[in-house]
């Protein structure tokens, strides 16, 4: 099979599909590789490490999307690739239908084989090809939290963890999966005060037990996300209903009561964002303020890090690319049935119940 690998076109979107390593196991398997030219460079993997492994370089997007049969990307196509798009044609990436319905439409009608790394899903209900971004975009939230606190920024000038004689923040995370655990380890490294809600009280217990008490849990009532979330100086907001839209659980009454420079990271942005004034932003104007707090809804957070993150990535998605490559695409999905929990879209039929309720669209 030919795999294309185009660069990436979002606002400061670094990562790459495949890296080096990814290209020469597949060439190694007797397929092809075709690469956009500098598709790696912000990722820090040169056109000639491509060719080392194996790769053909192409000079342009066109071109790699022309000739591949499955094409491996880190976000969904915007609008100017729609047109690249060709019938039949495999498409292995983060797609976040629930949340983008010109997109769906797009796949459908160009009649696309998409498989949406977020949505393949292991027997123990795992997802791990969302798990390493959750891990990434989990750390850098507290990292952003903590430095939208400084009043420069627009923040309420307080200190993540403090220093002895003052109090430490009070940072509340809503949900707690990988995202939500790992912004916890990261703002209690730091010393602030941290809780976890989440509805799935057996996850509660979990993050209590392996933390030894140190991260605090509640279980996410309307009543205590209300009480938490109006004491909070930082909510970091990680819930996720696998391919729905994100509930939206702090409303703009609970921000109106917030003290002046709080701030807000609604991580779960990319599937809708789970704060009613939540709205999509970039690296570049990252933050925007409402009653006095600073949102940061960034929906690609681990493209700011495309270093670490592509190689994590890469980590996870290169056993299924392989299976892919390996069995034409479709059989891979029969074979294995956690990437056919990927499945979103084929022969201009959507494959999605999740996608299909948020939009109204036959399944
Ligand atoms: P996860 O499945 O590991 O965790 C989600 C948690 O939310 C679960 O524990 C679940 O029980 C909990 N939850 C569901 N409903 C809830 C509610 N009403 N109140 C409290 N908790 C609730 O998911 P994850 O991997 O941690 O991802 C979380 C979100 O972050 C997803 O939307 C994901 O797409 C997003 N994400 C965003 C970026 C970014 O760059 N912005 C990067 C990675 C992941």
């Amino acid at each position: 099979m030919r795999v294309g690998v185009p660069r990436e076109v979002k606002n400061n979107e670094n990562r790459v599909g495949l890296a080096a390593a990814g290209v020469y196991e597949l060439v190694n398997r007797g397929h092809e590789v075709v690469v956009e030219t500098g598709a790696g460079v912000g990722a820090g993997v040169t056109d000639d490490e491509y060719r080392a492994a194996g790769a053909t370089i192409l000079d342009s997007a066109d071109k790699v999307w022309e000739q591949a049969d499955l094409i491996v990307k880190v976000k969904e196509p915007l609008e100017e690739e729609y047109e690249r798009m060709r019938e039949g044609q495999l498409l292995f990436t983060y797609l976040h239908l629930a949340a983008n319905k010109p997109l769906a439409e797009a796949l459908m009608e160009r009649r696309i084989t998409s498989v949406a790394y977020e949505t393949v899903q292991l027997p123990n209900r795992s997802l791990p090809l969302l798990a390493p971004m959750s891990a990434i975009a989990g750390r850098l939230a507290t990292q952003v939290a903590a430095y939208h606190l400084m009043s420069p920024l627009g923040g309420s000038g307080k200190l993540m963890g403090g220093v002895p004689g003052t109090d430490e923040a009070k940072v509340v995370v809503i949900g707690g999966g990988v995202v939500g655990e790992q912004a916890a380890i990261m703002a209690r490294g730091l010393h602030a005060n941290v809780t976890v809600m989440d509805v799935n009280v057996s996850r509660l217990n979990e993050i209590s037990t392996v933390h030894n008490g140190d991260i605090l849990t509640r279980y996410s009532s309307k009543l205590d996300v209300t009480e938490l979330v109006t004491g909070a100086d930082v909510v970091i907001g990680s819930v996720l209903i696998p391919g729905k839209r994100a509930p939206k659980l702090v409303t703009d009454e609970m921000v109106s009561q917030m003290k002046p420079g709080a701030v807000l990271v609604d991580v779960a942005i990319d599937q809708g964002g789970c704060f009613e004034n939540s709205k999509p932003t970039t690296h570049d104007a990252p933050t925007f303020k409402v009653h006095d707090a600073v949102y940061y809804c960034v929906a690609n957070m681990p493209g700011s890090v495309p270093n670490t993150a592509t190689k994590a990535l890469n980590n996870a998605t290169i056993p299924y690319v392989v299976k892919l490559a390996n069995s034409q695409g479709l059989d891979a999905l029969k074979q294995d049935s956690a990437l056919a929990k990927g499945l979103h879209t084929y022969n201009g039929k959507l494959y999605h119940d999740g996608v299909g309720e948020a939009h109204d669209i036959e399944v």
